[in-house]
């Protein structure tokens, strides 16, 4: 078998793989008894017209490949078994990767029982570049994923962890390898689980494709989103969720960004917002909210607005920073003897207020006429930068009248029996 017939040929040539048959001389030596043009182009060579075989091997195979090439042959024929092996072929233009299958053939030549191989070879340099560039996109998409500031979570479509990335590894404090194909609610505080898989279905079939949520600075419940440490620490959070399409099926990832510090900023903003930063008490505004908010059911209530007596002396003859520390044992005073159902402000200036939920007019003056005395007689305990500073207070008193509303009106009434305790001589409670 030193050639095939031209229409063999032909036919061999148009299969887009290489064929060769590899036999061995008289002399042992590896020969091509047989191939096509594919398997010559494999080898960098070219066919020559009138190309004679058989070719000795090592002619035929390039030095890079030979030895490798060789050996499965000698494998082949010892073993009478097949092999395989992929080769790269480096020429000058390129590269290029085949696979392949070496098969041992038995057959008569001339009487004598003959073992020659049959090599076929594919071409695998596109499924090579294909799985290069698959890996390359891979890791790129790896390293965007872990160096991401934020944490990054996919469930898929039953709601298990299908990624999480380095930064939710440090948010959430579990490695990836043990949440991976968990449930997404293994990283929620326990009262938001139940209802999550609702919201998660709820998304899915909405038109959306994308959700912007975080803890709202009222840190109203229904707005806020939570995650939970492993510790079992809560995480206030923002998150941004996005459906994405992976072979046609509907997943889910999520961006999530620890905002601790921005609710802590914004609960202390909140708290300063209703806070007096003199004396640390609740101010005018927090005060008119809470008597809004009685007034807006029947119950009962007292108010009374207070004013220090002759304070601008106190300023004249001691200073200002004296002034402020008269303020702030009045603040201290007033908290003191307000219970916690109370509320004792600061109105502004020298003044203050205080609203009594539950309280009748007897009540109130009362517990007015009891502020005005210890002030008077200094009953209350406090270290006094050089000498006790003496000071008096006027109390204004008003109960609500029966379907009364209207704050305003309330505090003017207060304001008028105030008005008329100064005027009566000051150190005093009238009631409005
Ligand atoms: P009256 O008995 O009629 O209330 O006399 P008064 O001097 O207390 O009344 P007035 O309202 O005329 O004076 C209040 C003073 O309080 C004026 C202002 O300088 C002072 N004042 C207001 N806010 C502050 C403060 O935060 N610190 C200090 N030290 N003084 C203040
Ligand atoms: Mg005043
Ligand atoms: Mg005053």
């Amino acid at each position: 078998m030193s050639d095939w017939p031209s229409k063999a040929r032909e036919f061999v040539d148009g299969i887009a793989i290489s064929v060769a048959i590899v036999g061995r001389d008289e002399r042992g030596e590896l020969v091509v008894t047989a191939c096509n043009n594919h398997f010559l182009q494999m080898t960098g060579g070219e066919r020559a017209d009138n190309q004679a075989f058989p070719i000795p091997f090592d002619t035929l195979i390039p030095d890079h490949v030979r030895l490798e090439f060789r050996e499965k042959l000698q494998q082949c024929f010892a073993s009478e078994g097949a092999q395989e092996l992929e080769q790269a072929y480096d020429f000058r233009k390129d590269t290029q990767s085949w696979r392949l299958s070496l098969k041992p053939i038995r057959h008569a030549n001339g009487g004598a029982n003959v073992v020659e191989i049959l090599v076929t070879g594919f071409d695998i340099a596109p499924k090579m570049h294909l799985t290069h560039e698959r890996e390359v996109n891979a890791s790129r998409y790896r390293a965007v994923v872990d160096s991401a500031y934020d944490a990054i979570v996919a469930i898929d479509q039953q709601h298990n962890i299908t990624l999480f990335n380095r930064a939710a590894e440090n948010l959430f404090g579990y490695t990836s390898a043990e949440v991976l194909g968990r449930p997404i609610e293994t990283l929620l505080p326990e009262k938001f689980r139940a209802h999550h898989s609702r919201h998660v279905r709820q998304f899915a079939d909405s038109p959306l494709t994308s959700l912007r949520q975080s803890t709202a600075p009222r840190m109203d419940e229904s707005n806020s989103v939570y995650g939970q440490h492993r510790d079992g620490s809560i995480i206030p959070v923002e998150i941004a969720i996005s459906k994405i399409d992976v072979d046609g099926v509907t997943e889910f990832t999520a961006v999530v960004r620890d905002i601790t510090d921005r609710a802590r900023q914004m609960e202390l903003l909140k708290k300063q917002a209703v806070t007096d930063a003199l004396t640390g008490l609740p101010n005018r505004r927090e005060f008119l909210e809470f008597v809004d908010k009685v007034l807006g059911t029947d119950d009962v209530l007292s108010v009374f607005i207070l004013d220090i007596d002759f304070f601008k002396k106190i300023n004249d003859s001691y200073g200002h920073d004296i002034g402020d520390e008269v303020l702030r044992v009045l603040a201290k005073v007033g908290m003191s003897i307000t219970h916690e159902s109370n509320l004792f402000a600061r109105w502004g200036g020298e003044e203050f207020v205080a609203a009594l939920p539950g309280a009748d007019a007897d009540l109130v003056r009362r517990f007015a006429e009891e502020l005005r005395q210890r002030i008077e007689q200094q009953d209350f305990e406090h270290a006094w930068h050089l000498k006790p500073i003496p000071f008096t207070v006027s109390i204004g008193v008003v109960t609500r009248a029966e379907g009364e509303r209207d704050v305003d009106a309330l505090m003017k009434r207060a304001d008028r029996a105030l008005y008329r305790a100064k005027k009566l001589g000051r150190n005093r409670v009238e009631v409005g």
